[in-house]
């Protein structure tokens, strides 16, 4: 089915948001639903920040998919005349010579991705303070920055609809190849289950995720910490990353590794005083002379995991016309219109699902995002 064909879409995230874009440019006819407000504070989506970077280990996969994400989401800024990646950069914080940065050089430098590799003297330029006595060296992706992550799920959605979809405010409950929506049954050609940490929920035989309270850190600064001008960095084997103060929000400074289980329907979104004082270790360590830097604000998102960090991005095994896309695992934002695209592609027939997004049960490995992976609290 090639264009033409009618789509509904569950859950206006940044996967579903984005699909429901993709299939609407393509000319689906495409009804997107969200129980909330899009970007609402209980979505994995929320908040005003999100890193884009390339850097994937040795995966070529993810690496060509956010490289390619970062041209669309280049391409929707346009369109919509505004400005929605930030060009800030990001560095990575190697502890070792054959790590996971030295590894993601050579995926990039294979991919044609501009990276360079910095001496710790080098690297100290980029941040007002940086402490790189426990380093090896810093890889910096030039052409990697910073989401502005609210405004680029609004742009979507308004985009969506500028294409001809149709946007409803309405809880959707899962009814075989259609959709329950207020005592109605909804019928479409396909139907795309984007619900980020509610997928588990909605269709616990064929979907395995853990859901983790995860806190978010902001640190006040002197405008010597503005971002850009200080890049976004990753620091893979301490599980830590974070950016300057984009739009005085304040220096951005977050453990990685994961959280409690968490219900993003009923759990207080209270920030940790564990989560504080982890941010303040790491900042003691890294950049010291924020050690002391007042809080100024904080908020709590979800990380939606599977067991390999790998996304979901599958057809329902008894509803040929169904699918489920979610698992973005702590790093999904920055992939969401290339996702989109695969997604439309899959609905069109263009390609069959991949094995690595699969459904079911999946072997334990954490990589894709930073070591906390493997570290729980
Ligand atoms: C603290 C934190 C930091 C992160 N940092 C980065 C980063 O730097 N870079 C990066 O690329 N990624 C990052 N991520 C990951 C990224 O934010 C997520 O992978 C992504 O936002 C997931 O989007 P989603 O669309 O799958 O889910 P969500 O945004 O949660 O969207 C799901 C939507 O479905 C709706 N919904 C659920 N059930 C129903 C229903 N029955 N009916 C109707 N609507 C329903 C919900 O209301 C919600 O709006 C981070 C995540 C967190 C939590």
């Amino acid at each position: 089915m090639v264009g033409g064909g009618s789509v509904i879409v569950v859950g206006a995230g940044v996967f579903g948001a984005a699909t429901a874009h993709e299939l609407a440019r393509r000319g689906w006819s495409v009804t997107l639903l969200d129980m909330a407000e899009s970007g609402n504070t209980r979505a994995a989506s929320t908040g005003e920040s999100r890193l884009l970077r390339c850097g994937h280990g040795t995966d070529r996969w993810y690496t060509d998919w956010a490289w390619r994400a970062r041209t669309l989401w280049r391409e929707l800024g346009a369109s919509v005349g505004e400005e929605l990646i930030v060009d800030a950069g990001v560095a990575w914080f190697a502890h070792r010579d054959d790590g996971w940065e030295a590894s993601s050089a050579a995926t990039l430098e294979a991919a044609c991705i501009p990276a360079e590799r910095l001496d710790c003297e080098a690297a100290r330029r980029l941040f007002p303070d940086l402490s790189t006595d426990d380093l090896s060296f810093v890889l910096y992706e030039p052409g990697a920055g910073v989401l502005r992550a609210r405004r680029c799920v609004a742009a979507l959605v308004r985009q969506a609809i500028a294409y001809g979809a149709r946007y409803e405010q309405a809880k959707a409950c899962y009814d075989g190849a259609a959709v329950h929506v207020d005592g109605r049954r909804r019928t479409a050609d396909r139907v795309v289950w984007a619900c980020g940490p509610w997928l588990a929920r909605l269709f616990p035989a064929l979907i395995e995720l853990r859901v983790t309270k995860q806190d978010v850190l902001f640190f006040g600064a002197s405008a010597a910490w503005r971002t850009p001008g200080v890049p976004g960095w990753v620091d893979y084997d301490m599980a830590a990353y974070g950016l300057g103060d984009l739009d005085g929000q304040g220096v951005k400074c977050n453990s990685d590794v994961e959280g409690p289980a968490f219900d993003p329907d009923t759990g207080e979104r209270v920030i940790s005083p564990d989560s504080e004082r982890r941010s303040r270790g790491y900042l003691a360590r890294r950049f010291p002379s924020l050690v002391d830097a007042p809080l100024v604000s904080g908020h709590v998102c979800q990380y939606a995991l599977t067991a390999d960090t790998e996304f979901i991005i599958d057809r329902h095994p008894e509803h040929e016309g169904v699918w489920l896309l979610g698992g973005g695992s702590g790093h999904g934002f920055k992939h969401g219109p290339a996702v989109a695209e695969h997604v439309a592609d899959l609905l069109e027939g263009r390609i069959e699902p991949y094995q690595r997004f699969r459904l079911g049960t999946r072997a334990v490995a954490g990589a894709l995002r930073t070591a906390g992976g493997g570290v729980r609290e």
